[in-house]
């Protein structure tokens, strides 16, 4: 939540020694695992839940309470987003680097495929709607829910 005043950088060690800062203001630790943890979540161009990234850590004494821990200090730096996509359980996550933060999304239904887009028109009508109503706008969040060409063409 809040404004993030992130770096909008796509430079993992600028992402990374961003977080290290951030940390150290907010009285944090900076461990060894809190770090690596940060680097695999900032690298990935995909999206991810917790436990994905806690399996691809490959590291058992990094617990799992660290990893989403870790995950929510880097939302709350502005470095990574959290999406909650309609139909899915659990959070998914996302690093901002090398990406336009108001990107949406459009989820499938059937097979939970992602597909990223960009679009400004949404993005300006919402800001325009916002504006309108005296409304603060703190993040764009765009997503469609439906099936996927694959799935629709396997429904007939
Ligand atoms: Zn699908
Ligand atoms: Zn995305």
């Amino acid at each position: 939540m809040g404004m993030n005043a992130a770096p909008r950088t796509d430079h993992l060690e600028e992402a990374l020694s961003y977080f290290e800062e951030f940390l150290r203001k907010k009285g944090f630790k900076i461990t060894q695992t809190r770090l690596r943890i940060a680097e695999r979540a900032l690298s990935a161009t995909g999206h991810f839940s917790a436990m994905d990234l806690w399996d691809s850590l490959g590291d058992r004494r990094a617990s799992i309470a660290t990893v989403y821990r870790t995950l929510e200090l880097l939302e709350e730096a502005g470095l990574v987003r959290r999406c909650v996509f309609a139909g899915s359980s659990g959070a998914i996550y996302e690093s901002y680097l090398g990406k336009r933060r108001g990107h949406g999304h459009l989820i499938c239904q059937s097979c939970g495929r992602v597909i990223e887009f960009q679009s400004a028109a949404i993005e300006e009508e919402l800001r325009r709607i916002a504006e309108a109503h005296g409304f603060c706008l703190q993040e764009v969040v765009i997503q469609g829910v439906g099936l996927c060409r694959d799935c629709r063409g396997a429904r007939g």
